[in-house]
């Protein structure tokens, strides 16, 4: 039965202004309709920021440990709905229950990291350079952050901003993905529950060239945080930097495997067909390009071929599904669009390429996993992010042109490297161009307390996650306080 969901603004659960709705529908099935949501504009983002406004003065006096509290039951309610979330989601968003535990998983540990972080939010006393006068740096929160998340992790992203925003005191107003708008109903029941005060998040459902646009214009918007693609993420900037707002950018990827001809290939093998095929190839993260040395190159690329051919489609629901469907239409059609491309550049078909056959599947938007051998390192199969099931095979003769074909792409997210020798694996950490490398594990595989994001096109500086990231939504205030009683002139008043 399909439901009818609301916006959570002012305090209450509401329609659009406009009483406009859409669809959410599931991947595998889309006659499988999974309720509407409101489709808000500018009005609705109006009505969320001011009454963010309203909340940030409550939220922002309230000590960091009490906020700190909040999280703490936050992720205490995750673990309790750890599997009715998990089934939610993998219904809405297509990826396998395994999967999206592991969402759950990642807003869990997030969750209690930021409960920690409430006792600390650390500031610094250093000594001053004059007698009898104190300095020192504290943290503040900034105020109503605007958070735009993308599909793939509808829980794992929004948390890794919505908790270290709350944490740090600022209000928020969350315009999730229009294609995973139930997973954040959830959430938001979540945070309310554990006692987020209901003016200090606010839920806007939406299309992004509407909803989101607006919420980022909006002058009440002090912050923006985004995850999504970079041409997405090129059209914030701009708006951003004209409005002069604080940003924190994470986008697009073409992340690369390495293994050397001294690697444990079967090892490989199975961090290449997660890294690959996981999350049908949906992740910002996902091992899109396997760069082979010519030693191990036509063994290992059998070994995959082979693997990949045996990997199970089906609905994520299903426990024995592998790889669940694309998230929709248009990207299958992107998908199909690559494929062709890649014929069209001499690339050859290894694996897929097509659509699986049979009625079982014929209502999803399922693809099968597809691998191209023999890819030309600058060709736009190699280079642009296809966000989908195929993989793309490069060929070299050692390290250093590994690294090269590695680097030379606009993105910069992850890479990872499989070799037994510890001194390549240095020179490869020192000189892959990315704001993570593995060594002997796959591309993707994030933990909560560590930083995470990308160079290049993929990111502007900020981090997610762990430490760094209460760098973006705290604002940093310098105090001296003299006790001398007298005019001290900093750099004047020198002793030697
Ligand atoms: P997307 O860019 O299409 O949409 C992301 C969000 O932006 C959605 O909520 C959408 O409604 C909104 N949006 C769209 N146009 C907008 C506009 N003009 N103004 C404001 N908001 C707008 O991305 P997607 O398809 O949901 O997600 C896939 C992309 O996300 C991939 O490129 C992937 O690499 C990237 N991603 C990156 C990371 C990372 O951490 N680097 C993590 C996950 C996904």
């Amino acid at each position: 039965m399909p439901t009818t969901f609301q916006n959570f603004t002012a305090g209450a659960w509401s329609d659009a202004a406009s009483n406009e709705r859409f669809e959410d529908r599931n991947p595998a099935d889309t006659k499988d309709l999974i309720g509407t949501f409101p489709k808000s504009d500018a009005a609705d983002v109006d009505r969320a920021v001011r009454a963010a406004q309203k909340g940030f003065a409550v939220w922002s006096t309230t000590p960091a440990p009490i906020r700190g509290q909040v999280l703490q039951r936050v992720g205490e309610l995750l673990v309790d709905r750890k599997e009715a979330i998990a089934s939610a989601m993998t219904r809405e968003m297509g990826k396998v229950l395994v999967e999206t535990r592991g969402d759950v998983q990642e807003a869990i540990d997030t969750a209690f990291y930021a409960a920690t972080e409430g006792r600390r939010l650390f500031g610094r006393v250093v000594p001053s350079e004059l007698r009898s006068k104190w300095a020192m740096a504290f943290r503040r929160p900034i105020g109503v952050a605007g958070i735009i998340t993308p599909f793939n992790f509808p829980l794992a992203v929004p948390t890794w901003k919505i908790f270290p925003a709350l944490l740090s005191g600022n209000a928020v107003v969350w315009k999730p993905s229009e294609d995973v708008p139930h997973t954040a109903n959830l959430l938001v029941e979540v945070l309310l529950e554990a006692g987020v005060p209901p003016e200090a998040i606010q839920l806007v459902h939406g299309m992004g060239e509407t909803a989101g646009k607006v919420l980022v214009e909006h002058p009440g918007i002090a912050l923006v945080s985004f995850t999504g693609s970079t041409a997405t993420g090129s059209k914030i900037g701009e708006t951003c930097g004209r409005l002069h707002k604080r940003l924190s950018l994470e986008m697009g990827g073409k992340n690369a495997m390495i293994v050397l001809d001294d690697a444990d290939l079967e090892l490989a093998l199975d961090g290449v067909l997660w890294g690959a095929f996981g999350t049908t190839g949906q992740r910002c993260t996902a091992t899109s390009r396997l760069i082979l040395q010519s030693g191990v190159h036509d063994r290992f690329l059998k070994m995959v071929a082979d693997r990949a051919e045996a990997l199970r489609l089906g609905p994520g629901l299903d426990p024995d599904t592998q790889v669940g469907p694309l998230i929709h239409e248009a990207s299958r059609d992107k998908v199909e669009s690559y494929v062709a491309i890649g014929k069209k550049e001499g690339a050859s078909l290894a694996l897929g390429g097509t659509r699986p056959n049979g009625q079982a599947l014929s209502s999803g938007w399922f693809y099968r996993p597809t691998i191209f051998a023999g890819v030309r390192a600058g060709s736009r199969l190699e280079q642009e992010e296809i966000f989908g099931p195929v993989l793309s095979v490069v060929k070299v003769t050692d390290l250093d042109e590994a690294i090269r074909v590695n680097n030379d792409v606009v993105y910069g997210l992850s890479s990872a490297i499989y070799t037994r020798d510890v001194n390549r694996a240095f020179r490869a950490i020192e000189s892959l161009d990315n704001g993570i490398t593995y060594v002997n594990a796959p591309t993707i595989g994030a933990e909560a307390h560590l930083p995470f994001g990308g160079v290049k096109q993929t990111g502007n500086g900020h981090r997610e996650g762990g430490w760094a990231v209460y760098d973006f939504y705290t604002e940093t205030k310098t105090v001296y306080v003299d006790y001398s009683g007298k005019l001290q002139r900093a750099q004047i008043d020198t002793e030697v």
